[in-house]
């Protein structure tokens, strides 16, 4: 059986020989069946799916949606594609998705949608969505489970590494941010943490103490503003060591543009309109100030990644701190922690260098401190083609790269992972400029080639760098065999991956393919 067989089977899928006709069609983001009441926001997903199933029907996600998702058992937008907000976290928690349907016309604040031939779905209606073939229908399809998963979920932890796989050579870890995460990804097989986003512990209530640290006007605000979030943080990390005990955790910085902490702009803007019409005081007056001054037209490109790090002061540092703290709490337990503290989007070797700096002073300081030294690594994402290109300076610092291949896709094709999967590329498809979209399967002859020169140019500098990658290829098959021939050490993927990704490492380990090499 290969990977993409096996990942068929992982998800429960509809019964075949429905007659349903669907009324419409996205890309299909992530694999499974859903059946639910139509719902347009995230506190009407939590409330109602205490009695109903939901779907949360969106133009597109961002992290306020995060417990309508989690609620949910599926998500439909209008925009985006296989590495959009939605996509990846519904990846994540195991969610049936399909994006970017473009046809469909969503009225949130009408609650309902219209789709391409005029039929109307109103809030509560039954919708039930196939995230593995893209296609959304009305009403109620039969859903048939998966028996793999209901085998894996019976099985302990530890089980795990005695299942049945061909040798692994390419190890395989998982994406995840909690530690209810971690416990399901160790079960399912995982042999560590390639990603985790930090960016996923500041959200609901704790999003107020980020906006504190943004508007922030002097050291002293923002420092105390730092010093409330370091526990939370510390907490979390201690959470996942604990769950992942004896294997590598890599833990990312911040990575996201800070306006995403930040209320809507538009919403701002038109209450400091009404306030001012009204001749009313605006409170929200600071507030908008901050969101306009970090507004930006393309916030991928923008103040992200490493860029936050070297201009926030301290907030790094407080992340560092918080990583060697939990670490250390971990080792005086008893525990056998080994992080890996990973610097999101960096182009040029000084920005690691910088950051890395202060990384270790905090380390050494958390080691005195505390009389622990456990171990721990520093290294990089590699997902900015400037970083391939360097990667050998870049490793005189990194002691591991980890291959973001979501956006080494974007800035290698020039192509916004946000917007082009369902706006073009169906005529790209369709005159096979490409196959299967890259964002999905890696492009080897564009990616791949950056990738194979920054592992030999890496390997050049530092013979022992640890090699993986954490874009969601890590959990597609045909890139798995990929990333076994260029001789990463690992593959990342979401938990609900990992079977198919230790069955497809296997699989090329004894030299198995499915003889598709290529994606044109
Ligand atoms: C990537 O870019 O591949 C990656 C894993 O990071 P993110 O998706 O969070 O940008
Ligand atoms: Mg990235």
């Amino acid at each position: 059986m290969s990977g993409a067989q096996l990942a068929q089977l992982m998800f429960p899928r509809f019964a075949t020989g429905t007659e349903v006709r669907p009324i419409a069609t996205g890309v299909a983001a992530s694999p499974g069946a859903a059946v639910g009441e139509v719902v347009f926001d995230s506190a009407t997903a939590v409330a109602r799916a205490e009695g109903a199933a939901v779907i949360l029907v969106r133009r597109e996600t961002n992290p306020d949606d995060l417990d309508g998702l989690i609620h949910a058992r599926g998500v439909l937008t209008s925009r985006g594609g296989k590495t959009s907000h939605a996509a990846v976290v519904a990846r994540g928690l195991g969610r049936t998705c399909v994006c970017g349907a473009e046809s469909l016309d969503i009225d949130t604040a009408a609650r309902r949608f219209a789709t391409a031939d005029g039929t109307v779905v109103a809030e509560g209606d039954v919708i039930s969505v196939d995230g593995t073939s893209g296609l959304v229908y009305l009403g109620e399809v039969s859903v048939v489970s998966s028996p793999v998963v209901e085998y894996f979920e019976g099985r302990r932890a530890s089980d795990a590494d005695d299942l049945v796989w061909a040798v692994d050579r390419i190890m395989v870890r998982a994406n995840a941010d909690t530690a209810a995460d971690s416990h399901r990804a160790r079960r399912l097989g995982a042999t560590g943490i390639g990603l985790c986003r930090t960016e996923h512990m500041f959200l609901g209530e704790r999003r107020e103490l980020v906006e504190r640290l943004i508007l922030a006007e002097d050291a002293a605000e923002r420092d105390d503003a730092l010093a409330t979030l370091l526990p939370l943080q510390r907490a979390d990390f201690v959470d996942i060591l604990s769950e992942m005990d004896g294997l590598p955790v890599t833990i990312r910085l911040l990575d996201p543009p800070l306006h995403e902490f930040l209320p809507d702009r538009t919403e701002l803007t038109a209450r400091a309109a009404v306030a001012e019409a009204l001749e009313q005081p605006n409170p929200s007056q600071r507030l908008l100030r901050a969101v306009n001054r970090l507004h930006e037209e393309n916030p991928m490109l923008g103040m992200r990644g490493v860029r936050l790090g070297l201009v926030i002061a301290g907030l790094y540092d407080m992340q560092v701190r918080a990583i060697a703290e939990a670490a250390a709490a971990r080792a005086r337990a008893g525990g056998s922690p080994h992080v890996e503290i990973m610097i999101p989007l960096v182009g040029d070797a000084r920005e690691l260098e910088i950051v890395a700096e202060r990384a270790y002073r905090v380390l050494d300081e958390v080691a005195t401190e505390s009389g622990v030294d456990s171990p721990h690594e520093i290294g990089t994402m590699i997902e900015l083609p400037r970083a391939a290109l360097t990667a050998d300076r870049i490793a005189e610092t990194a002691r591991f790269f980890s291959f973001g291949t979501n956006d080494l896709t974007q800035t290698t094709w020039g192509f916004s992972r946000d917007d082009v999967e369902s706006s073009f590329f169906p005529t790209y498809l369709t005159e096979r400029v490409f196959t299967v979209s890259p964002f999905e399967t890696l492009d080897r002859d564009g990616v791949g080639r950056l990738i194979a020169l920054a592992v030999a140019r890496g390997r050049a500098v530092r013979p022992d760098i640890g090699l993986g990658v954490c874009g969601e290829h890590g959990g597609d098959p045909e890139s798995i065999q990929f990333f076994h021939e260029v001789g990463l050490d690992y593959v990342s993927c979401s938990p609900f991956r990992v079977p198919v990704a230790r069955l497809e490492a296997g699989r090329a380990a004894i030299g198995e393919t499915d003889g598709t090499a290529d994606t044109r």
